[in-house]
């Protein structure tokens, strides 16, 4: 540990860092010195002296040039101006996906019963039993590890949510007359793997991302199946997905007798969400 001046750290490391472009060094680097070692960009302008841990800071440098995300290596972001917990085995929360929470705040719906399906580090789940008044909220994925880490989040974050262990492609989660069914489901198609980064490719769970190329819709089948059992009259289906395969998704909406579908874009101007109501 040794002091020195943040605004040196930082342009030590953004000279360490070998990413593709400058603008995006310098915002990976505040990001490192703000989340890991509490440097503001304040300190930094004025190269304020700060304590710091070199060691740590350069093997923080080496794994980011490893493609290791920045959110994995401090082991958290924010997700709806909350902090959660993250790690190899969720996805991590994306900015567009917040979205989805302003989606269903717009439906209006007094003490929602609420399904989250795939739900991964809870992000989606642990928001709206937050936000909405009265929501009852329940959560599935079918991994444990993110589970762990979903519930670990709820309770951090002080949010009542019950979450299980279920494989949605095989089993339905019990559900009678819910709501809203949400999910941010995978369905980045294999053969869209080679325009993806590295730091997606190769630390990101394939359990949450990929679906195969001949059925890429495949758990908004299994959605749409669902619904018509656990929904009310009424209830709706909003979910996240392939901004790519926005008129199949809702074409399939439509397929299994959903009314009002919609293609709803995200602050992109990508179709990113399927909004449906039953019946
Ligand atoms: N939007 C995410 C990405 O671009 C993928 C999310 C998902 O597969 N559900 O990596």
């Amino acid at each position: 540990m040794s002091y020195l001046g943040a605004k040196n750290v930082f342009d030590q490391t953004v000279a360490e860092l070998i990413l593709d472009d400058e603008s995006e060094k310098k915002s990976i680097a505040f990001l490192l010195l703000e989340d890991a070692f509490s440097i503001s960009k304040m300190d930094i302008a004025i190269n304020k002296p700060v304590l710091i841990n070199e060691l740590l800071l350069q093997e923080y440098i080496e794994r980011l040039n490893l493609n290791e995300p920045l959110q994995q290596i401090v082991g958290f972001t924010y997700f709806r101006g909350r902090k959660f917990k993250v790690d190899k085995n969720v996805l991590i929360p994306r900015p567009e996906t917040e979205e989805i929470i302003d989606l269903v705040k717009g439906l209006n719906i007094e003490e929602p019963s609420i399904i989250d399906i795939g739900t991964g580090s809870g992000c989606i789940a642990i928001s709206l039993q937050l936000e909405l008044s009265n929501a009852k909220v329940k959560a599935i994925d079918i991994s444990k590890e993110a589970l762990s880490i979903a519930r670990q989040n709820a309770k951090e974050l002080k949010a009542q949510v019950e979450f299980s262990a279920i494989d949605f492609l095989k089993d339905f989660p019990a559900a009678n007359q819910i709501d809203l069914i949400i999910s941010n489901p995978p369905y980045i198609k294999d053969m869209e793997k080679v325009d993806m980064k590295a730091n997606v490719l190769e630390h990101e769970p394939h359990l949450a991302l990929f679906v195969p190329n001949d059925d890429a819709l495949v758990f908004y089948r299994r959605i749409a199946e669902y619904g018509q059992k656990a929904l009310k009259t009424g209830g709706y289906i909003l979910a996240e997905i392939n901004s790519h395969l926005g008129k199949e998704t809702a074409q399939l909406f439509e397929q299994y007798e959903y009314q009002s579908v919609e293609i709803i874009k995200d602050f992109y101007g990508r179709d990113r969400f399927v909004k449906a109501i039953w019946g």
